[in-house]
């Protein structure tokens, strides 16, 4: 018997009128779950039941608010193992990589919790005396949360964490290939205790729900994470209403291999970066920019290394990399790889789906890597899947022109040792994040998380400090205790300009 679950709206798990779908594992098929494909009615229910109880949210003292959200990460803690294997079953990345999914949360929980004891504002001196002048951050109201499949609680974690310390009720939608990793995420929120309303969630279609939530005349902000087509539609409808979005779309994220690189480090850095997860991170490492001076060495580890790389069921702890998450994910990558051979790209290693025995019930594709000219589709598009690009570069110069060449700017990173390359990186690398000597990814939640150019438009930042900009706008606040009417100089020039 599989689980039925229903939708999460003020406070209790409700039967839906909606159809139902299934979740399956894409290691093995099998089915995990059922959930229901929620209605435009359900959607207007759950965006009401945020509206009523953000007065009252919002009047909760931020502090308070943050004890909630420490008890949640306790309550995710204490579930770890068991939603780091829910995400393992449900997405297909390695358990290692599940249990990190739900720290994920754990952490940002953490930090967002102390966040409602800080959240600064800023005093400021005034032009005029007995006056004080400060900034405010305050809740926009009612938010949307749309979730990708490739974090499925750790993405969450981060969207919720922020927009509920600062007082906003979120209508979660995570996404179809992922809800039961989201269920489970959201009875660690309901058992902490919020207060009914303030955390909602519906499962269901894009078109239905996605589109829903974002059009709501109700919903204040929208944050979402996924592919650039849908992030542009949402980016579209969201301007119309002229609210808040926050945008976290694709990377085509390069490591700069330099001449004087720690080989073994950029290997270790290079497979972690290219195929954890199965390469389906935003942040994964698709390209390899290697000088010239070190291209065919750096060639002939990482195929050495890409062919010993263990894949299998990611539920065994010996397991390197699992399957692509879906059928569609598996189509898309396959299809890439024709593209790379009809280009004429040079496949150095793998290039297949894997098939016979336990195979055959997944999505497995083999670790793929391509000698790629930096004009062609594979040195320019998201592929997130097990597909690493190489290209060579003849100089740092070369190198960094490369890397800058795409339209995406999430991640990026420079093996070197020459401190002039390294802080040369830092500066012209167009990217969100650059790393040094560490591949494209291993955020940390402390730290703002967000890219440039067409990763996000919006230019918001996840994480961090600057995880609040998403769900808060800003008051500045005169209080004049003076007396009298005091004009400012914008109103008295002469008096002080003379
Ligand atoms: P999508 O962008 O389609 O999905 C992301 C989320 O948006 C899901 O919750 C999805 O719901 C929802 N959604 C779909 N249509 C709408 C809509 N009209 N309005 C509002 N929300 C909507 O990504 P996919 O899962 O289809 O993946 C496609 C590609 O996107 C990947 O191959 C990858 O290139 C990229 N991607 C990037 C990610 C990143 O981290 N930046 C993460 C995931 C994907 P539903 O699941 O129900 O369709």
């Amino acid at each position: 018997m599989v689980q039925e679950y229903g939708l999460f709206i003020n406070g209790k798990w409700q039967k839906s009128e909606g159809k139902r779908f299934e979740t399956r594992n894409p290691a093995t098929g099998e089915v995990l779950a059922t959930f229901p494909m929620a209605t435009a009615a359900e959607v207007n229910r759950a965006v009401k039941a945020a509206k009523d109880a953000f007065e009252s949210w919002r009047q909760t003292p931020a502090p308070r608010r943050g004890e909630i959200l420490l008890e949640a990460a306790h309550i995710l803690r204490r579930r770890k193992e068991e939603l780091g294997r829910i995400v393992t079953s449900e997405m297909g990345k390695v358990i290692a990589e599940g249990r990190g999914d739900v720290q994920e949360a754990i952490d940002f929980y953490t930090y967002a919790a102390g966040e409602g004891r800080r959240m600064f504002g800023e005093t400021v001196p005034s032009e005029l005396p007995n006056k004080m002048c400060m900034t405010v951050r305050l809740p926009v109201g009612p938010v949307g949360l749309i979730t990708p499949w490739n974090f499925p609680v750790a993405i969450p974690g981060w969207k919720s964490g922020a927009a509920l310390i600062a007082g906003c009720p979120i209508v979660f939608k995570p996404s179809s290939l992922t809800p039961w990793c989201a269920a489970s995420f959201v009875e660690c929120l309901d058992e902490a205790g919020f207060p009914p309303g303030v955390v909602n969630m519906l499962t269901g279609s894009g078109s239905v729900v996605g589109d829903g939530i974002v059009a709501h005349p109700d919903i204040r902000a929208v944050s979402f994470t996924g592919g650039v087509d849908t992030g542009r539609h949402v980016y579209e409808s969201a301007a119309k209403k002229m609210i808040k979005v926050g945008l976290e779309l694709g990377g085509k994220n390069a490591i700069i291999a330099m001449d004087d690189a720690n080989v073994e480090l950029l290997m270790d850095g290079v497979m972690f970066g290219a195929f954890g997860t199965a390469g389906q991170r935003c942040t994964a490492t698709s390209r390899l920019i290697v000088h010239e001076k070190v291209y065919d060495q750096v060639v002939d580890e990482l195929v050495g290394r890409a062919e010993k790389l263990r894949i299998g069921n990611p539920i065994d702890e010996k397991t390197d990399m699992g399957p692509v998450a879906s059928p569609d994910q598996e189509k898309k990558v396959l299809e890439y790889i024709e593209i790379g051979k009809k280009e004429g790209d040079r496949l150095l290693t793998g290039g297949k789906k894997l098939t016979g025995g336990a195979y055959d019930k997944g999505f497995f594709i083999q670790p793929t890597v391509f000698a790629v000219d930096r004009k062609k589709r594979l040195a320019q598009e998201e592929i997130f899947g097990p597909v690493l690009s190489v290209l060579k570069a003849k100089d740092y110069e070369d190198a960094a022109a490369i890397a800058n060449s795409v339209v995406y700017g999430l991640s990026s990173s420079i093996y070197t040792n020459d401190l002039r390359w390294a802080f040369r990186a830092m500066q012209d690398l167009e990217a969100g994040i650059t790393y040094v000597n560490a591949p494209t990814i291993g955020a940390e939640v402390q730290l703002p998380f967000g890219g440039t150019k067409e990763t996000g438009p919006t230019d918001t930042r996840e994480a961090g400090t600057t995880a609040l900009e998403e769900f808060t706008y800003w008051k500045t606040v005169y209080v004049d205790y003076s007396g009298r009417l005091q004009r400012a100089q914008i109103d008295t020039a002469k008096l002080v300009g003379g």
